[in-house]
């Protein structure tokens, strides 16, 4: 059973105060924050075990090695991978999906179009662009449509068999919340011989997501979204795909022998880890996914899912307040502007108040400039979050609107 309080209880920053108010943090889009048990994890690392791994013959190059590679094992098996090779640890969303940009390449040649969502975060757009400067690729959006949604008939419609060579989409859009139509894009992908590339970073916190059931090529993760640390995160490829793509950084682990007379690579996953990896903060990660099995993911899920139904309808219910978007499938997110007002000022003064919201066009560029704005503010829940804090939250959003009016 899900008990808000007992899990509150587990994250030691719930319980400071931010001017001398009790903290409510409602940034969690941004970074979510770690429990206890995370912390423990990475500390344990250090204090214990730490050192480099996988080419130590002495006793803690072993036990990191062992702990580093069963992380790998954990992350894969929350999101349903059972192959090691398919799971690339990376340092987060952002480097998982250049990676794909990047190795792609290979197999992209001039006038080749990449389809890439209207609501993406840059970190799925400008890869692609740079890829349009190097390769000549020509970067095309999918339309968002009035609530927030990418539009999959639009990206039929798009589409071009033998030029559409990837289609690269967020599963939940960072400034809307919009879940996306992931099985209906992939199929789409995969109807017209197209990459399917997803950028998971805002779905995996809020969603119970299979990646081989959702059957995209490319999948992608970081785990500071998902109570995990920052620096780390995990890009899934199919490995009869990764198995043909070249490698991406070279360095030491991704070969398997190096002569000035040619070099050979390493087999996945390592082909693609380049250096030595972030081992303490990958251990962190599977310590998250460990945490969140042990509180009933899914009843989090539903508790968040009841919160965030509150905060909608209590803005709603304000008619100052515009709020971005109304998908179908909605999650964590509640983008929104003040009428009249600057989100920047809305942001500062409920900062005043104890409440940590963002503000601005978080990352997303493309999704204000089509709805016109420059920004918004922006509240994002997570299951530590209580109704309590939206009824709080929405007293202070009456005080700052009566401030600025
Ligand atoms: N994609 C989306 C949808 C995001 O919200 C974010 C983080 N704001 C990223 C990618 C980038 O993730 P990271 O900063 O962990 O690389």
């Amino acid at each position: 059973m899900f008990d808000v309080q007992s899990v509150r209880a587990a994250f030691p920053i719930l319980a400071r105060e931010v001017h001398g108010q009790p903290l409510v943090y409602f940034d969690n889009a941004a970074t979510s924050q770690k429990p206890q048990r995370v912390l423990d994890a990475i500390a344990h690392y250090y204090t214990e075990i730490n050192a480099n791994v996988h080419r130590g013959v002495h006793t803690l190059s072993g036990e990191a090695t062992d702990a580093y590679e069963g992380a790998r094992a954990r992350i894969g098996q929350w999101f349903g991978v059972t192959d090691p090779g398919e799971i690339i640890l990376l340092r987060g969303a952002t480097e998982g999906l250049n990676l794909v940009a990047q190795v792609l390449a290979s197999q992209l040649t001039a006038g080749d179009e990449v389809l890439v969502g209207e609501t993406e975060h840059h970190a799925n757009i400008v890869p692609w662009q740079q890829l349009a400067a190097t390769k000549g690729v020509i970067v095309t959006k999918i339309p968002v449509d009035a609530d927030g949604m990418l539009s999959l008939t639009a990206a039929k419609a798009l589409v071009r068999q033998g030029k559409t060579k990837v289609i690269a989409i967020g599963h939940v859009s960072n400034a809307i919340g919009a879940v996306n139509d992931m099985p209906g894009f992939i199929q789409l992908a995969h109807d017209i011989g197209a990459y399917s590339v997803v950028d998971g970073a805002q779905a995996a916190p809020h969603l119970r997501v299979n990646v081989p059931a959702l059957g995209a090529d490319f999948y992608a993760v970081s785990a500071h979204k998902m109570c995990g640390p920052t620096g780390i995160g995990v890009l899934f490829g199919r490995r009869e795909l990764l198995e043909t793509l070249p490698p991406w950084q070279g360095g030491g682990d991704m070969i398997d022998r190096v002569s000035f007379s040619g070099t050979t690579y390493n087999v996945l996953p390592w082909k693609f880890e380049a250096g030595t990896p972030n081992i303490a903060d990958a251990i962190g990660f599977a310590a998250a996914l460990d945490y969140l099995e042990s509180i009933d993911f899914d009843g989090a899920m539903e508790h968040e899912a009841q919160i965030h139904a509150a905060l909608i309808e209590a803005m709603r219910a304000r008619p100052q307040i515009q709020i971005l978007g109304h998908p179908s499938h909605w999650v964590s997110v509640c983008s929104f502007n003040v009428v009249g007002a600057h989100p920047t000022d809305v942001g500062t003064l409920l900062d005043q108040l104890g409440f940590a919201i963002r503000t601005g066009h978080h990352c997303a560029m493309p999704t204000m400039e089509h709805f016109g704005l420059s920004g918004t503010a922006r509240a994002s829940l997570a299951f530590y979050n209580t109704h309590d804090e939206v009824d709080r939250f929405m007293d202070a959003l009456d005080r700052v609107i009566r401030m600025l009016a």
